[in-house]
This record gives structure tokens, C-alpha cells and sequence, in this order.
């Protein structure tokens, strides 16, 4: 057992602080849930020793990296992966066939929640991005001691439906999120709510500083196109908010080819306050608009690929220096809740979409750490998590790694990182451990 002020010294034959160079021989020493001191091992006991503080080392033989951050997820949905056993032509396939076993139920949302908060911590996930669209569903996070941002998400609201009540309801369901971790809330997709929702929604959570997050750019129809000839005129692409239109397919009906990127911005959405999942149906203008306005993007390739979508461009994101994360989505759409093989995926993919440089190790694994923290807005600042520093959150995840070359091990966790999580450290308490180091 830890206790509260006890320091606790995790050595290891590599550790990957993010924020820094990565250390051979390293050590990681924590109290009162923070990073007390990261460095070379032999360098960090001396700093505690000389500092007259008592501790106890806890020896890896392995690689010790900051938790993941799973940047998108409905854990909700981890009893429904019947749905993400078969492969769909695309969203409104996929989404019939979620829509049969939602509503069949029943269900029990906490329970299933649970579950997926156990399966992400034995993955070495510290922090997620989960959207909750039912109520006994919204402890998870908080209850299984994990960081990040619970979302509520509001789905299907017409012009109509959207009045004082559904506001309260929305302001009501925010405030009773249990806290720790942030809250947030999610406008489910520009094609599901219409414009006044979209409008206000973000007014409404900006005014409590809270988080936004939306589906945004992952079904065909999303995608930008040069609208339908013959349609000109005062409706042609630049002029498409002047027709005033009660939403997205609305506007799509009228031919106007936007994007769903350019529609939500022209409505307020996006901002550095904001991430959005997915991004795959995104031209260069739309990502152009993305770094414009500091909006993170959570890729999720292996739920794009059951759905029957095409993989997100992420080497595009990479060369033009998007902010990118990783999300694994629920188990409605992905076989596994282990971030890790999204990270390969997206590794594979972005070679076959022509990145040729040799960072992309390094990029993609900070993306499922200090992106995934930077996307929910918890890089900086006093509960800042994602790395290995000083004073940050201490949220910890060890892997089981036989390379002791930083470059080899690195390549391992990217390329073949799935399954290899085998300790969790979240706040700088235990969570999970294959009790074999
Ligand atoms: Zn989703």
C-alpha cells in the first residue's frame, strides 16, 4: 500500500517522459500524487536523498511512459460490441445496426461503463475523452479514478425541440457530472442537431469554461464538394449562409457542397476549447481551419474502419502540423478499448499515405499522450497530465518491452504496442498490475 506522503521511486531500464528526451536507466519519483522528480536514476535518488526524504524504489524491467489519454470514447457502449462484429458499408449502416441493439435493451449503462473503464486501464489508458449519452452512465470516470472530461452529449434536437427547457436540461445534466474528472459537453454531429442547438450549445458551455468535443467530418456525406451545378448564384459555395438554412442537411439538400468543418465553424463550435473526433472527410481548407482555430482532432481509425470509412489522412495532419490525438471509440465500433492499436493502425497508415520521415514514432506516441492531454485541454496547468514532469499529475502506465534501446522500444509501442500494458498508475495510485514485473 501507498501512503498519501510516502515517496515512491519507479525505476526503469527506459523511461519516455514526452516533455523530454527519453532517459536509459531512469526513474520516476512521485508523492502526494504528483511528479516530485524525473531523470536519471542514479541522479534522482541523490536529489532525494540529499533532500533528507525517505522513500521506497519500486524497479520496471521495461519502459515507463505517461499514461495514454484515450482522446475519444463512449465506455457506455463496452456490452454492445456485438454491433463491431461485422463490417458495414458506412455510417447509416453502422448506424442501423447500432440503433437495433440500443434500443432493444435492456441495458445496464453504469455496469457496462465500469467495464470499459476497467478494460482502458488495463491498457494503460490514465485519462479519456467519454462522451455519456445516458445518465447512469456518467460516474464512470469519476468512479474508476481515471482523468479527463466527461462529456454529455446532446443528440437529435431539432429547431423546434430546442427551447428554455432543453436548455436547462442540458445546464442541469453538466452541473450534477461528478467532479473529478473536467465535464464537458457534446453536440453529438453537425448532421444530428440542427442550427439553433449547435448555436447555443457551445455558448452555454463556454459560459461554465467547460469542454467541447463533436463528431465532426467522419461520414461521407460531411465531406466538401463543388455543390450541384445549376445552383448558382447568391447559393453558391461562398454565399451558403445567406440561405439561412435550418442545418447541415438542409443545406446538403439545397446542393451546397460546405463541409460540415466549415459549417460547424460558421456556427461558432470549433476553438482551442474544443476537439473534435474523427476529421477523416477533411480537405485541406477544413484542417487549414482546424489549426486556425487550435482544435485538436482525435483520430480513431479502427472504428472508421468497421463503419466502412476511409482511414483519416493523418500523414496530411502530420506534414501540415495539425494537433492530433487518438481514440479508440467504443466497442460498438472497435474491437478493443487498448489505444495502442489505433497508434498502429495510424502508423501503418500514415506510411502508406507517403510519410517518410523518421519522427513518426515520436509523433504518434506523443499523440496518444500529450495530445490526447492538449486535446482535452489538460497539457498545461496545475492538473496537467500526458507527460512525465515536474509537478504534473502523476499518472504513470508501464509496458512490457525486451528492447533496452530507446529507439527500438519506441518503434515497439508504435508499431506493436497492443497487449503490452502491464502496470497503471493514475493520481499516483495503483489502478492495475499483471502483478509480474
Ligand atoms: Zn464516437
Amino acid at each position: 500500500m501507498i501512503t498519501p506522503s510516502e515517496t515512491v521511486v519507479y525505476s526503469a531500464s527506459l523511461v519516455f517522459p514526452v516533455t523530454s528526451p527519453r532517459i536509459e536507466d531512469g526513474a520516476v519519483a512521485v508523492r502526494d500524487g504528483r511528479i516530485l522528480h524525473v531523470g536519471d536514476r542514479r541522479w534522482v535518488l541523490e536529489a532525494l536523498s540529499a533532500r533528507g526524504s525517505a522513500f521506497r524504489e519500486e524497479r520496471w524491467d521495461g519502459v515507463i511512459a505517461p499514461g495514454l489519454v484515450n482522446a475519444h470514447t463512449h465506455l457506455q457502449y463496452t456490452h454492445m460490441s456485438e454491433v463491431a462484429a461485422r463490417d458495414y458499408t458506412g455510417f447509416d449502416d453502422w448506424g442501423d445496426a447500432f440503433d437495433v441493439v440500443y434500443e432493444r435493451g435492456p441495458h445496464d449503462w453504469a455496469a457496462a461503463a465500469a467495464e470499459g473503464a476497467a478494460l482502458s486501464i488495463a491498457a494503460g489508458v490514465t485519462a479519456a475523452a467519454d462522451v455519456v449519452t445516458d445518465r447512469e452512465a456518467i460516474g464512470a470516470l469519476h468512479d474508476a479514478g481515471l482523468h479527463g472530461i466527461s462529456y454529455w452529449e446532446v443528440y437529435g434536437k431539432s429547431n423546434a425541440d430546442w427551447d428554455e427547457r432543453a436548455r436547462d436540461e442540458v445546464r442541469a445534466q453538466i452541473r450534477s457530472i461528478p467532479s473529478p474528472p473536467g465535464a464537458g459537453v457534446s453536440p453529438h454531429a453537425p448532421y444530428s442537431l440542427e442550427v439553433q442547438p449547435l448555436l447555443e450549445l457551445p455558448d452555454i458551455v463556454r459560459e461554465e469554461g467547460l469542454r467541447l468535443h463533436i463528431h465532426l467530418a467522419e461520414a461521407h456525406m460531411e465531406r466538401e464538394f463543388d455543390g450541384i451545378d445549376g445552383y448558382a448564384g447568391p447559393a453558391g459555395h461562398g454565399e451558403w449562409p445567406e440561405l439561412g438554412a435550418d442545418s447541415f442537411r438542409a443545406l446538403r439538400s439545397h446542393g451546397i457542397g460546405v463541409s460540415s468543418t466549415q459549417f460547424v465553424d460558421h456556427l461558432g463550435v470549433l476553438g482551442p476549447d474544443c476537439h473534435i473526433a474523427h476529421g477523416v472527410y477533411v480537405s485541406a481548407e477544413d484542417r487549414a481551419l482546424l489549426r486556425t482555430r487550435g482544435t485538436s482532432v482525435a483520430l480513431c481509425p479502427r472504428s472508421n474502419a468497421v463503419i466502412g470509412l476511409d482511414m483519416p489522412p493523418v500523414a496530411a495532419y502530420l506534414r501540415e502540423g495539425n494537433p492530433i490525438a487518438v481514440g479508440t471509440d467504443s466497442l460498438s465500433s472497435s474491437p478493443s478499448l487498448d489505444l495502442l492499436a489505433d497508434v498502429a493502425v495510424l502508423y501503418r497508415v500514415a506510411r502508406e499515405q507517403g510519410y517518410r520521415g523518421d519522427d513518426l514514432h515520436q509523433r504518434l506516441f506523443v499523440a496518444a499522450t500529450l495530445g490526447g492531454a492538449t486535446a482535452l485541454g489538460l497539457h498545461v496547468g496545475k492538473e496537467r497530465i500526458g507527460q512525465l514532469g515536474v509537478g504534473a499529475v502523476a499518472d504513470l502506465a508501464m509496458f512490457e518491452v525486451d528492447s533496452r534501446d530507446p529507439d527500438v522500444a519506441l518503434a515497439t509501442l508504435v508499431e506493436d504496442g497492443a497487449g503490452r500494458a502491464r502496470r497503471t498508475i493514475i493520481g499516483g495510485t495503483e489502478r492495475f498490475s499483471t502483478g509480474t514485473a
